[in-house]
């Protein structure tokens, strides 16, 4: 099937235009929006990707595609889906390898399975489209599709890829291998950052940085009742208060001493509103670096037991009251992601493995994904309530987690990821890890940032305008506009 998805984002080009520090941005894109309209000559865009739900792709769509159709364009959102499992398995496995991971070997059965799911697809996608069309089409699932839809129709088609390496090996070079015929039919293509591009799209490739919206659900300000409602809502703080907003039908838990899992406030209060807390919220896949930053908190914990006894009351009291969360997204809403469901389970594993203090210390959580907005509103407030936002990624396409959060004035420890590195100004707006493997490294860099509520302020402030400057959906809109324009100009040149 190819699903049509109807956006919920409510917000218009109004209410964006009203906030004073967002209008500026909203005049600027409606302006250039004004040259560059008349060059796309009322053709519509679909922007196509593999899940509706999910993920940074799924994440950004709404907004753009939303903001797309209040300055006129005619934009929708296709999902395409397949019912064949072990071709996810496969764009799973050439993800990986485009971050430089996993098996380099792909034959003859990998590339008839492909084409097949492909082909399939591009039938799907065609019932929606009609000449002229322009389609837009997000990383390597739905390529093959895309490529066969521009080779059949009198369409234009851009191949959007969220993921890359800033290095090439033998995993890179074997999936660009795969993946090039499929590259071929496409007019142009757009990339996060120009180390990604590979050789066979050189001079055919725009680079492109994500966004966030700053309305969504995600992102929007909110007040400190309401961080609290949606924590007590969402049961990740005990409260006896009444609060104004119901209870959600699906509340968070946390993993508990045997691994199961319980209410989040199970077996007692995580300390949200009162501790230092330091968070990673992620998908679960290996590549977060969720393994080595529950190492590295411990590390930090045990190194204080044995020689924190030196330190003074100020430096000490933040080491010994912080806690470490670890979010992502209830596992039965992802089924259908073995590699995600076992690097849960290897998480699950070190957890159990841990005396009861460092237990207590460390909260496992699943946020319900049964309701989008719940969700979104859990990991807005669980980002507002964090003195660290951790992002340990071993390879990254850009992190949105990371920009969400530095939005929201947070102070950051990333990685040296490729993609946190086009956001991150390394020790102006957060501070960097060189190696995310180095539970040592980690450590000593968030025991640095709990100590120093100063240079946590002066991160966040500097990690906010960055975001405001350069990664806000009013320039994402901008760079589309010119993008899909020129790609017209050449496509009926
Ligand atoms: N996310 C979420 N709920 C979760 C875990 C993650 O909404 O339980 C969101 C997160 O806020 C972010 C997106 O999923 O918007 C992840 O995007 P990112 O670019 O960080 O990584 P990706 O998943 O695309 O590799």
């Amino acid at each position: 099937m190819a699903q049509l998805v109807q956006s919920t984002h409510h917000a218009s080009l109004d209410d964006y235009e009203r906030i004073p520090h967002l209008g500026f941005g909203v005049r600027e894109m409606k302006a250039e929006a004004e040259t560059l309209l008349p060059r796309l000559g009322g053709r519509r865009v679909f922007m196509v990707n593999s899940t509706a739900q999910g993920g940074g792709v799924a994440e950004l769509l709404p907004g753009l595609i939303t903001l797309m159709r209040d300055l006129g364009i005619d934009a929708n959102w296709l999902v395409m889906q397949a019912e064949e499992p072990e071709f996810f398995a496969l764009t799973k496995r050439i993800h990986n390898l485009i971050h430089g991971h996993g098996d380099a070997d792909l034959g003859n059965g990998e590339r008839a399975l492909y084409e097949e799911v492909s082909r399939k697809a591009a039938g799907r996608i065609r019932e929606h489209l009609r000449p002229g069309d322009i389609l837009v089409v997000h990383d390597p699932q739905p390529m093959g599709a895309g490529a066969l839809l521009r080779q059949e129709m009198d369409i234009t088609a851009i191949w959007r890829c969220h993921i890359g390496l800033d290095d090439e090996t033998d995993e890179t070079r074997a999936a660009w291998g795969f993946l090039e015929e499929w590259a071929g039919p496409y007019d142009h293509s757009v990339f996060t950052a120009p180390e990604y591009i590979p050789a066979c799209l050189a001079g055919r490739a725009t680079v492109i940085h994500p966004s966030i919206d700053p309305l969504a659900d995600k992102n929007r300000d909110l007040s400190v009742r309401k961080i609290v409602g949606i924590l007590a809502n969402g049961g990740l703080v005990r409260t006896s208060s009444p609060t104004v907003t119901e209870a959600y039908p699906e509340i968070a838990e946390r993993m508990q001493a045997d691994g199961s899992w319980a209410p989040a406030t199970e077996p007692e209060d995580l300390g949200l509103l009162f501790r230092p807390i330091v968070t990673q919220i992620s998908r679960w896949d290996r590549l977060k670096g969720y393994l080595p930053l529950m190492q590295a908190f411990v590390s930090m914990k045990e190194t204080l037991k044995a020689d924190g006894a030196g330190l003074s009351p100020e430096r000490r009291r933040p080491l010994e009251l912080a806690r470490l969360v670890l979010a992502g997204p209830d596992p039965k809403s992802v089924t259908d992601d073995p590699e995600g469901l076992a690097a849960l389970q290897e998480v699950r594993e070190a957890y159990c493995a841990l005396s009861p203090d460092l237990r207590e210390a460390i909260a496992i959580i699943s946020l319900p994904m049964a309701s989008r907005r719940n969700n979104a509103l859990l990991v807005n407030a669980l980002q507002r309530c964090s003195d660290v936002v951790v992002q340990n990624s071993i390879q990254e396409g850009f992190g949105l987690t990371v920009t969400e959060a530095m939005w929201k004035h947070a102070a950051i420890l990333g990685s040296s990821a490729a993609g946190l590195r086009q956001q991150i100004r390394p020790d102006l707006d957060g501070c960097l890890v060189k190696n995310p493997e180095d539970p040592h490294e980690i450590a000593a860099a968030l025991k640095g940032l709990l100590q120093d509520q100063a240079q946590r302020e002066a991160f966040g402030s500097s990690a906010q305008q960055r975001v405001h400057a350069d990664f806000l959906v009013f320039s994402h809109v901008r760079n589309w506009l010119r993008v899909i324009a020129s790609t017209l100009e050449l496509r009926y040149a």
